[in-house]
């Protein structure tokens, strides 16, 4: 039997400003995903810092979600059989744009390193994290 992963994708703030948002919601869906649970939303300061506690101490942290918190993003739950997580990041490409494979997201979407369009976690145990982070599990269609 297959069993099904759960990721947490964002569509950053730079990708919705750009009115991005159709289009990568376009190849998530055309690249099997099942989109469970999507919101839009415009992060505080605080809620971006929580988010990304991970790299508090980073040198980019402060300016990370100073971005984060700089217009509405679309956090979306993601559904695939056997590897959302893995896939996603795959179809998101490179962190940095530069390194970034043809196809990916971030190749066709990304500013730059910071300003990459997209968000995706990167294990399992991150995923549940981030998915909790921002849905409750009655908000996600079964
Ligand atoms: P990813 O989003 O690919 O998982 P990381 O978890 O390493 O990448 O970093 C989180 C986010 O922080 C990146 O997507 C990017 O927006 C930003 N970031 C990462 N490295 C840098 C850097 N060197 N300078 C500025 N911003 C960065
Ligand atoms: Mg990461």
């Amino acid at each position: 039997m297959k069993t099904l992963q759960r990721t947490l994708a964002i569509i950053k703030p730079d990708a919705v400003h750009k009115r991005a948002s159709g289009q990568i919601v376009s190849l998530i869906l055309e690249n099997g995903f099942n989109i469970i649970g999507v919101k839009m939303l415009h992060l505080t300061q605080q809620q971006a810092e929580g988010f990304y506690a991970v790299h508090a101490g980073k040198p980019f942290f402060g300016s990370l979600t100073t971005f984060m918190s700089s217009g509405p993003c679309v956090v979306l739950a993601l559904e695939k059989e056997e590897n959302a997580i893995a896939a996603w990041r795959k179809l998101m490409g490179a962190t940095n744009p530069a390194n970034a494979e043809e196809g990916t997201i971030r190749k066709r979407f990304a500013e730059g390193i910071e300003r990459n369009a997209v968000h995706g976690s990167d294990a399992d145990d991150t995923a549940r994290w981030e998915l909790s982070y921002f849905f409750a599990g009655y908000e996600l269609a079964k």
